[in-house]
Order: C-alpha cells, then structure tokens, then sequence
C-alpha cells in the first residue's frame, strides 16, 4: 500500500503491524551522463518493485527527495541540506508514523552522504522509542555479498555514478542516460588505507569532497555498466529487502 494514496480513514483501518518504509535519496550531480535524480529514481525504483512483490505487506512513504550532499556542492545543481536538517525531517516524519500507532520502520537510503546522520538519527529514535523496530539500510549494504559477485570493476569501481549506478539508471530510465559522455575511471589517488567504494570499506576515513576526490564528479568505473547487470543489481537488492520486509512483519 501507498501511504498517500490512501484516505485518512484507510490507514486509520489497518493493521499497525505493517512495516512502513521510507525511502531517503538525493538531488546532486551524477557526473555528466546521470541526471541529479539519479539517487531518487534508484530508491523509488527499489521501493516500488518491493511493494509489487509484497503489496499487503508494505506501506510506501513519499520519498526524501535532497539529502546531505555538501561534499558535492562544488558540482553545480546539487542540493543539499544540513545534516541537523535531515534529522529533523526524517526524524519528524518517523516520529509522525509513530504517532499513528506503526512501530516497524524501514529507512530506504539511496546516497553515501545520508549514511552517518542516518546512523545516528536511528541511534537517536531507538532510545526514544523502545518498543519501534527501527531499521534503516543503503541498498549497496543491504545485498553485500551477492553485489561483489555482480561487480567486474575491482577496487574503486562501484561508487558515484559508477558501475552500479549507472547500471541501474541504463535499466531504469535509459533516455536520461548520455551514453556519449560515460567515460573510464577519473577518481584521484588517496592514501592506501583511505582507499574505498561502495563495496569496500577504507582502514580510516578520510574527508575529501567530490572535486578532491574525482575529476568528472564520477567516482568509479561507468564504462563497465550496463543494462542486464542493472537488473541482476535490482534482483539483488530486492531479495535482500524481502526478506527485511518479512521478518519484521512476522515479528510480533
Ligand atoms: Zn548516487
């Protein structure tokens, strides 16, 4: 079910045992073949094929559409709020589901720079609210294992508008695709022990923002994506989601 596709008086009848998922993205730049939705598409991509596969089961929020992105800022049309913002906002539109009588929450998250505030949001939430099951997941977390079989880039090749992304965008939404302008790999060198993607974590992190880091605003390899591998992606991270979805709608 689509939270607001229904009345108030529907989701006054239904069973407050049903997880409710909200989906966190992004607006910023994706290099220069992805579009700024890039990251919102993927998430509502996601939660959409999700609530095909188990409609009774699920209850869709709208979509956080601009997340934390100030280490893109130097990229123009990037959108971004604070991380005291998101807290706020994801915070109180938890907390209003809370309020209604649901108490298992999953946040859908779409974009790296969401990942440490979102944390610490659930951190938060879960003190306030004992008796909620709050999960929050980043569909590159969420189907690990079963991604680093899909992967074909090595180290550093699935990040921003990387192999991934944008073979998911290639699956999803291809006319917003410049296939011209996919080029290979310009992330910058960093230290060896602050080396890291979305399926490898560094020894330590080391803050650098988007131009220090890549010269396209792409980090990871585009050139290695494609649209059967976008579905293999999705097939993945639905999976994996279902089963969350199910778990915590059989906890009672
Ligand atoms: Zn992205």
């Amino acid at each position: 079910m689509i939270w607001d596709q229904l009345t108030s008086e529907q989701i006054n009848g239904l069973d407050r045992g049903i997880p409710v998922l909200l989906v966190v993205a992004a607006t910023e730049q994706h290099g220069p073949h992805l579009p700024l939705a890039t990251d919102r598409l993927i998430g509502e991509f996601f939660s959409r094929k999700l609530h095909e596969e188990m409609p009774s089961q699920l209850l869709v929020l709208p979509a956080v559409a601009v997340g934390c992105s100030d280490h893109h800022m130097g990229f123009s049309g990037t959108l971004s709020i604070s991380q005291e913002s998101f807290r706020n906002q994801v915070g109180d539109i938890i907390r209003s589901v809370i309020q209604h009588g649901f108490h298992k929450i999953i946040l859908l998250n779409s974009h790296g720079g969401n990942q440490a505030i979102g944390q610490v949001l659930m951190e938060q939430l879960g003190h306030e609210y004992p008796q909620v099951h709050l999960v929050m997941t980043t569909w590159w977390r969420v189907a690990i294992k079963r991604l680093y079989e899909i992967t074909e880039t090595g180290p550093g090749g699935v990040g921003h508008a990387g192999e991934f992304e944008t073979s998911l965008m290639l699956h999803i939404a291809p006319d917003l695709v410049i296939q011209k302008l996919i080029f290979p790999k310009t992330n910058r060198p960093t230290f060896p022990w602050a080396e890291s993607d979305m399926l490898r974590g560094s020894g330590a992190s080391y803050f650098r923002n988007m131009r220090a880091m890549t010269v396209t605003g792409v980090f990871g390899d585009p050139t290695a994506a494609s649209a059967p591998k976008g579905q293999q992606i999705t097939d993945a991270v639905i999976t994996a989601l279902q089963q969350v979805v199910k778990d915590l709608y059989e906890l009672k």
